[in-house]
């Protein structure tokens, strides 16, 4: 099968390609159900004090079991959640059941949720989280919501008014993956994020490289003089650690500290080995 194209040139499709977008197809109609097969669960990973070791919040992660497949990472379903809309149901319950598992932490547990840009230009999400916190008993003040920069390049939509309605209910607000995207600093300006968390990239090659570390000292001093916090993300190993506290960082999340895990299995007990902090 050819199509034409517009300069008269035909464009040939193969077999195989006709095979990916069948799969494609497929995949989405599966997609589609799972949700009312309650197939999607929330994993939930330890973000820590980096003063104390002691986790401090929570981040809740989604995944796909799949019947034949097996648990599917978040990075292989939401783009097509969100091309199929799928992502506002799911980002509703994700909201609901992580509120729910979260109201029975301890008190001082705050807990994070990744949001996805469909979900702040949908139209409701204040509303929606309203309800959660509602619904759920858990404090707005122990809500953390992750957005990516890619949320505040909807230029067409008043992405920021969302985020302040957002703030107004007394969550926080924040940004999640600094540093890869386009990073306008002029973004930390324009809205009172409550934390910066630095972008996992940046903290695997902290040891190795010294540009890396100037780049995580500069956010975390910048994040402070605009009264905000930081988290690094992806910290793997205690020399990472020792380099986070010289340059300031608050909070650490990574396989260090723990992996994500269903909600039976999460511990709050502060990391065994927790080297004290640099005076
Ligand atoms: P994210 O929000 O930046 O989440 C951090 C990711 O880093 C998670 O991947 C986590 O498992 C992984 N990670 C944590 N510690 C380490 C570490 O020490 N080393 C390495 N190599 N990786 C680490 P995950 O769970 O696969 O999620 C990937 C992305 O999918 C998330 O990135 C987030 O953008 C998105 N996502 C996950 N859950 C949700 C959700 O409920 N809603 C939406 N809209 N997006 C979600
Ligand atoms: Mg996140
Ligand atoms: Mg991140
Ligand atoms: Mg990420």
């Amino acid at each position: 099968r050819a199509k034409k194209d517009g300069r008269g040139c035909y464009r040939f499709f193969s077999p195989e390609m006709d095979t990916d977008v069948r799969l494609q197809r497929a995949f989405e109609l599966q997609l589609r159900e799972a949700l009312p097969r309650r197939e999607f669960e929330l994993h939930y990973q330890p973000i820590v004090d980096l003063a104390t070791c002691r986790p401090c919040a929570v981040e809740a992660l989604v995944r796909w079991r799949h019947p034949e497949h097996g648990l599917i990472p978040p990075d292989k379903f939401i783009p097509v959640a969100e091309e199929i809309g799928l992502i506002i149901p799911l980002g509703e319950w994700i909201l609901a059941t992580a509120c729910r598992a979260a109201a029975d932490w301890p008190s001082d547990i705050r807990l994070a949720v990744n949001l996805s840009a469909k979900q702040v230009v949908a139209g409701d999400l204040v509303e929606v989280v309203r309800r959660a916190l509602a619904d759920t008993g858990l404090p707005a003040g122990r809500l953390e919501l992750e957005i990516t920069e890619s949320v505040l390049l909807q230029k067409d939509h008043d992405s920021l008014a969302v985020l302040h309605g957002l703030a107004a209910l007394g969550v926080h607000v924040v940004l999640d993956d600094f540093g890869t995207g386009y990073s306008s600093l002029s973004y930390l300006q324009l809205f009172p994020f409550s934390k910066i968390k630095i972008d996992r990239t940046f903290v695997a090659e902290l040891t190795t490289r010294a540009d890396c570390a100037a780049i995580v000292s500069s956010v975390t001093t910048l994040a402070r003089a605009l009264a905000m916090g930081t988290t690094a993300e992806g910290v793997e190993t205690w020399d990472q650690v020792a380099l986070l506290r010289v340059a300031g960082c608050r909070e650490a999340q990574g396989w260090l500290f723990g992996r994500p895990v269903p909600a039976a299995a999460l511990s709050f007990e502060p990391a065994a080995d927790c080297a004290p902090a640099a005076a």
